[in-house]
């Protein structure tokens, strides 16, 4: 029965000429397949009122929140001891001094000490709660934002990053660091000070296991890396380039799931985030994105995931991601926050996003709402 037209096709196919403004409801609407996750998008063409859509973003109570956080300098006595801090030199752990101080989640997801314990129940795998859950707080002030923070903060915060992933793998229970950060939403007073979340899994993430499966195919069909051929063509092409300096480039993905998503990516090849050493250059770019969407978008809330390699050491020992360093490329995902999921999103998995990358790249360039 291949190829014989469905009712709803003979549907349409009869009452074309009958239909007025038929032309009205045919479509470019596309499928459009993120070659990284594997992940499917729907891209609608129509023209979104994307004013109306910005206006949907989730609603932000006090934005400013008067009273100084306990995160603040000067109540550091209010917090848990420190982890570890960038601050001036004459300065002591645990007092003022410092530009970003990572502490431990007061009510981690996940623990630092103890074993696995690994095991199954009937058909099910369970593993004991074992990881870790770190807190960057990002300022010594209340109420600043990156976009507001000077360039040297910012590049602080990345330093930041980079030691406590460092760190952390040296524990070979994790195979996985994700740093996330939420703008706008969430935990008490830490709504209004700038922070971010660092978590250790023993489990590498179901959707950075896509990411490993998709580039090691690419590599071993090509022997090149997928994202390095990725960025390649989008330079090339430049619709979907939002800006870019010598070292990054922040693009709107080609199979984008969600409004004003963007990447920024290292131009040239490299695998894991804790081998940057540009952070002025990745500084300026990332608030000069965030700059936009404040200005631009109306300062959604929105989540920001850095996406780096696996902890290579815990691979290498079970045989896996033997072409890792050539086959994986770091990157940071921004994904603002908006309401448009439909049921059928949440039931199919297929994100409709209503803004197409080139339209968002068009208006993220051009700073017009067009
Ligand atoms: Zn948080
Ligand atoms: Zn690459």
């Amino acid at each position: 029965m291949s190829g014989f037209p469905s009712t709803a096709c003979l549907w349409a196919i009869r009452t074309r000429k009958t239909v007025h403004n038929w032309e009205r409801a045919m479509t470019n609407n596309q499928f459009r397949r993120n070659p990284i996750t594997g992940e499917w998008s729907i891209i609608l063409e129509e023209e979104y009122n994307v004013k109306e859509l910005l206006g949907r973003t989730q609603p932000r109570e006090n934005t400013y929140y008067g009273q100084p956080t306990r995160y603040v300098s000067g109540s550091e006595a209010e917090t848990l001891p420190e982890i570890f801090s960038i601050r001036d030199d004459d300065s002591q752990p645990n007092e003022p001094g410092w530009n970003v101080r990572v502490l431990p989640m007061e009510q981690p997801f996940l623990q630092i000490y103890g074993d696995l314990n690994s095991r199954g129940v009937g058909l099910y795998d369970v593993l004991d709660g074992i990881g870790a859950h770190e807190l960057v707080i990002e300022s010594d002030q209340v109420n600043l934002q990156i976009y507001d923070m000077d360039l040297t903060q910012v590049q602080n915060i990345l330093r930041c990053y980079r030691e406590r992933i460092l760190d952390l793998k040296r524990d070979n229970r994790f195979r996985y660091v994700m740093v996330h950060k939420h703008h706008g939403e969430g935990d008490g007073q830490l709504r209004w000070h700038s922070h971010s979340h660092i978590l250790a899994t023993p489990i590498a993430p179901a959707r950075l296991r896509g990411e490993l499966v998709n580039t090691l195919e690419h590599y071993r069909y090509k022997e090149r890396c997928l994202f390095c051929d990725i960025i390649s063509q989008e330079l090339s092409d430049g619709e979907r380039v939002i800006y870019q300096n010598e070292k990054f480039v922040a693009l709107s993905p080609f199979a984008s799931r969600v409004p004003f998503s963007v990447w920024i990516l290292p131009i040239k090849h490299e695998t894991f985030f804790e081998w940057n050493t540009e952070f002025g250059k990745l500084a300026a770019l990332l608030k000069s994105i965030l700059v936009k969407f404040k200005t631009i978008l109306g300062d959604p809330n929105f989540v920001m995931v850095l996406h780096t390699g696996p902890n290579l050491a815990t691979g290498k020992e079970r045989g896996y991601w033997k072409t890792l360093e050539k086959d994986y490329h770091w990157y940071i995902e921004i994904t603002p926050r908006f309401r448009t999921f439909t049921s059928f999103e949440v039931g199919s998995g297929f994100q409709v996003n209503v803004v197409s990358p080139e339209r968002a790249t068009k208006i993220l360039k051009t700073g017009e709402l067009q």
